[in-house]
């Protein structure tokens, strides 16, 4: 082995430096949560709903267990009477639909626009069937998708519309933050998201009260109050008091490191320009770029080039929704999902890579051709 020649991979993302940024206040947090003595639903859980509350300017905050839990309580709540399924689109991993599975709903799905890969009012009005009841817009890869054509949409047929900010938190729009356009929005803590846990989270945010109340009971078994089960549909989905000690702690950091991924997107942009490469841009307050994602007419052979210069890469996502068995899709031709599906894949993009590790992924970017 030549030890001193080796080049280290740029890797897709590195948990550890955070970790080692972080470490005085997630210390302190954790010895908060041991002197306090509550490990679920205590004070730190009531305080970081109240500061993500806040944060989005939304009316209330609801912790649960995942992203994934998140969707399944919100699409629950979001269901009309006499409606029973859920459209959404297929390029966004799976997450939407895992849950609506879950939750006991069908599913359809609408293609997206081939600029920012997210659904739009157009797309969802070609796919809509009558039973219908809830749209989940995906802000997908961090990019906060308008979305009034669709609210529009939704309100005049009496469809509710959630958003999947898993990707996506701190992303904003003059009219406001990602989550607080829909009538309930979804959100992930898992580890590698802008704003991550450690371990899994989730939380479900809404201006309805009501619907706040709704998924407070429907993230404990549906009590109304202790051993009373008023409501169907209850699960145990909470958000551990450590975890949440954890999110308050980092929620202060969320917007500059937001920032700093913009920032690495741009440089990877620039690295593009005029050569065979599309990286999509992450140019406003509106996209956090959640991940860095270039589209390419050969990947393998793009894939390959990467990786023979020490950069890590990953597909989000390979597989769309209605290709996957374990969904039971019904036949859907979705163009603009497929064309992707097999274009897209990611490069290495987290806050705390260094400038040389971003560097040598815009030479890699600028010596493909
Ligand atoms: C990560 C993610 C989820 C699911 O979150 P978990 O906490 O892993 O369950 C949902 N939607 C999108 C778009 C995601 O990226």
């Amino acid at each position: 082995m030549n030890h001193g020649a080796a080049l280290s991979i740029v890797p897709l993302n590195d948990l550890s430096r955070g970790i080692a940024r972080d470490r005085e206040r997630l210390t302190a947090a954790v010895n908060t949560v041991l002197d306090s003595a509550y490990v679920v639903l205590g004070p730190q859980h009531s305080a970081f709903e109240q500061s993500l509350a806040a944060y989005l300017g939304v009316a209330a905050a609801v912790g649960v267990a995942s992203g994934t839990d998140a969707l399944e309580l919100a699409l629950k709540v979001a269901m009309p009477e006499g409606k029973n399924t859920v459209l959404t689109a297929a390029n966004a991993g799976g997450y939407t639909s895992t849950a609506a599975r879950r939750a006991g709903y069908g599913l359809r799905y609408a293609d997206v626009d081939p600029a920012s890969l997210c659904l739009t009012e157009s797309a969802v009005l070609d796919s809509l069937t009558k039973d219908v009841g809830v749209v989940v817009v995906t802000h997908l890869y961090g990019n906060l998708t308008d979305v009034r054509g669709l609210k529009d949409l939704c309100l005049a047929r009496g469809i509710r519309l959630v958003e999947d900010c898993a990707q996506a938190i701190g992303a904003r729009r003059i009219e406001g933050a990602a989550g607080s356009f829909g009538d309930l929005a979804t959100i992930s803590f898992y580890p590698t998201k802008n704003l991550g846990a450690l371990g899994d989270g989730g939380a479900v945010v809404t201006d309805s009260l009501d619907f706040a109340a709704q998924l407070k009971q429907l993230r404990q078994y549906g009590w109304e109050s202790k051993y009373r089960v008023a409501v169907e549909g209850g699960i145990n989905s909470r958000l551990d008091e450590l975890q949440a000690a954890f999110l308050l702690a980092r929620l202060p950091l969320l917007d500059a490191l937001n920032e700093r991924r913009r920032q690495i997107v741009t440089r990877y942009v620039e690295a593009a320009r005029g050569g065979q490469l599309e990286v999509l841009p992450a140019d406003g307050a509106h996209h956090v770029a959640h991940l860095a994602v270039v589209l390419a007419s050969d990947r393998e052979v793009a894939r390959d080039h990467f990786s023979s210069h020490g950069v890590a890469t990953d597909i989000h996502f390979p597989v769309p929704d209605h290709h996957q068995p374990g969904f039971r899709p019904g036949p859907q031709t979705l163009t603009v999902t497929e064309r992707v599906s097999r274009q897209v894949f990611s490069l290495p993009c987290f806050p705390e890579m260094t400038e040389e590790e971003i560097d040598r992924v815009c030479s890699a970017i600028g010596s493909f051709s």
